[in-house]
C-alpha cells in the first residue's frame, strides 16, 4: 500500500513578528512563503520548511495577535517534532535556552532522543535524533552549521481519548503501520522520502478535550502525489470508514480536502503538486507577500492593515 507520510502541520501563533524570528532565526527554518490566510486576508499565513519547501518539511501558522491561548487536550495534536542530525541534542538545548525559551530535560522514546521545548506561544515541538539526517542538505542561507541544522519534520503525537478508530483510518486509507507501543503510545510509520513518516498515538480516555487558541496546532496535512490518489483517499474514507470529506479546495501551492477524524483531529490531504516555485522562483521563496488571485485588487489595502514585521 502506498505510503502518505505528513505533508504539514498548521498552527495559530501570536505575535506574527515574534513567530517568524523564532522560526527562521532561533530554529534556522526558511520562510517559503508568505501569504495571507485565503478566509481572513487581515492575517498572514507564514510557510517555513526546509530550502525547496519540500512536502513533509512544511509548519505553517496563523498569527492572530488576539488569540486566547490554547488549552491542550484530547482530539489535538500534542507535539510537533523535527529531525535534527545525531549528536545535536545539547547544542540545541543551549541555543533555545539562550534564545529565551521553555526547553525541557532530553528525553528517549522508541529508542530515539528527543528535545522537548515550547515556542513562544506555548506550542510543543520537539527535535529528534535521526542518523544519517546529517548527511542531507540543510538550508544553506542560514547561519545554523550544517551539523546541527534541523532537516525537515519527523512526525507528530496525537492525544486521542481512544486510539484504535484513529489508527484504523492510518493503516487503511494513508499507509501507517504500528511500529512500536509503550504504555498508552502506539507509534506507526509511513516512510516515503525522509520527512513526516512517524504519527505517534497517545490514549488519555479522561482527557478534556482540546480548546483551539494560540500554541494550538489547527490540522494536520497528509500527502498525495496528485488529485486522483487524493480522490481514491476521501473514496475510502467516505466508503470504508463512514467519513465526511469536504469538497477540494485550491490552496494556490497545493489542494487540499479535509475531514474530522474519529478522535476529533482535523485532517487535511495535500497534493504534492503545484509546490511553493508556482508563483515566484524558488531562489526568492518567501521574500514577497504573495497574494491569491481574488485578494489582488486589495493588495494596497491589505498590506496597509496587516502587521509590522521589521
Ligand atoms: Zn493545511
Amino acid at each position: 500500500m502506498t505510503a502518505h507520510p505528513l505533508h504539514h502541520v498548521t498552527a495559530v501563533a501570536g505575535n506574527a513578528r515574534r513567530n517568524l524570528d523564532v522560526y527562521t532565526r532561533v530554529l534556522g527554518l526558511r520562510l517559503v512563503k508568505k501569504t495571507v490566510n485565503f478566509d481572513d486576508p487581515s492575517a498572514y499565513h507564514f510557510y517555513y520548511g526546509d530550502e525547496a519547501g519540500a512536502p513533509g518539511s512544511i509548519l505553517t501558522f496563523f498569527p492572530w495577535e488576539q488569540a486566547a491561548p490554547g488549552r491542550l487536550g484530547a482530539g489535538e495534536t500534542q507535539e510537533t517534532l523535527f529531525r535534527v542530525p545525531a549528536g545535536a541534542t545539547e547544542w540545541w538545548a543551549q541555543r533555545l535556552e539562550d534564545a529565551g525559551l521553555d526547553v525541557c530535560a532530553p528525553e528517549t522514546r522508541f529508542g530515539e532522543t528527543i528535545l522537548p521545548f515550547r515556542d513562544p506561544d506555548g506550542m510543543r515541538l520537539a527535535l529528534v535524533e535521526v542518523a544519517g539526517a546529517g548527511d542531507e542538505p540543510a538550508w544553506a542561507a542560514s547561519d545554523i552549521p550544517a551539523e546541527m541544522a534541523i532537516r525537515g519534520m519527523h512526525g507528530v503525537r496525537l492525544l486521542l481519548r481512544a486510539v484504535a478508530p484513529t489508527a484504523a483510518i492510518l493503516r487503511d486509507v494513508f499507509g501507517f503501520a504500528e511500529t512500536g507501543r509503550d504504555g498508552p503510545v502506539v507509534r506507526m510509520e509511513a516512510v516515503d522520502g525522509p520527512y513526516g513518516s512517524v504519527i505517534e498515538l497517545v490514549e488519555a480516555p479522561g482527557s478534556m478535550p482540546a480548546r483551539m487558541g494560540r500554541g494550538s496546532v489547527h490540522h494536520i496535512a497528509f500527502r498525495a502525489r496528485d488529485d486522483a490518489e487524493q480522490a481514491a483517499m476521501a473514496e475510502a474514507l467516505t466508503r470504508d470508514h463512514r467519513m465526511q470529506v469536504t469538497d477540494q479546495r485550491d490552496r494556490n501551492y497545493f489542494r487540499s480536502v479535509y475531514f474530522r477524524e474519529p478522535g476529533g483531529v482535523l485532517f487535511e490531504i495535500a497534493t504534492d503538486a503545484p509546490g511553493f516555485a508556482v508563483d515566484e522562483p524558488a531562489e526568492a521563496l518567501g521574500q514577497a507577500l504573495k497574494l491569491p488571485a481574488q485578494y489582488e485588487k486589495h493588495r494596497a489595502e491589505i498590506e496597509r492593515i496587516l502587521p509590522a514585521l521589521g
